[in-house]
């Protein structure tokens, strides 16, 4: 962070507290070289990042995209469209989380798989299955086995 005044960037953070209903922080500045203090607000950034695909075009963020992926993925098992939203919204927190302005396809991808890895592993492995494109047979015969020993997570377990 840059001084306004001087343009040094050794300032010290004099105090910290939330605004706007704890959307924004708020922090009084002190610069160490001029003693000047300013103020700055910090805002979470809630657009979501924009997609680099494979051939390095990007693209908006396409939640109806995604979510029709997932329910391709998961088309006849047993699980609830509200389990399904709370997925996808999981999903839309975890890539804003990462503050980046753009992700590559490949970690959406990634996000997806995550989150049916939870809610139906069948539905996990249809969508792992194209999605990762398996080299060969044996290689998914290995990410079956590895998924038969793993323990099934709570639904709510966000590791
Ligand atoms: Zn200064």
């Amino acid at each position: 962070m840059h001084c306004p005044f001087c343009g040094k960037q050794d300032t010290k953070v004099t105090d910290s507290r939330l605004v706007a209903d704890g959307d924004q922080v708020r922090r009084r500045r002190q610069c160490n070289a001029c003693s000047e203090r300013f103020t700055t607000y910090e805002t979470a950034e809630l657009v979501m990042p924009r997609v680099i695909k494979g051939d390095g075009s990007r693209e908006t963020f396409d939640e109806i995209k995604l979510r029709a992926g997932m329910l391709r993925a998961l088309e006849k098992r047993p699980v609830s469209a509200e389990a399904i939203e709370a997925a996808v919204e999981r999903i839309r927190q975890r890539l804003r989380a990462r503050g980046e302005r753009e992700v590559e396809a490949r970690e959406v991808g990634e996000e997806v798989m995550r989150a049916l890895k939870r809610l139906d592993q069948v539905a996990y492995i249809r969508f792992a299955s194209v999605y990762r494109r398996f080299q060969d047979l044996d290689e998914f015969r290995a990410e079956i086995d590895r998924l038969a020993q793993e323990p099934t997570f709570p639904p709510n377990d966000d590791q």
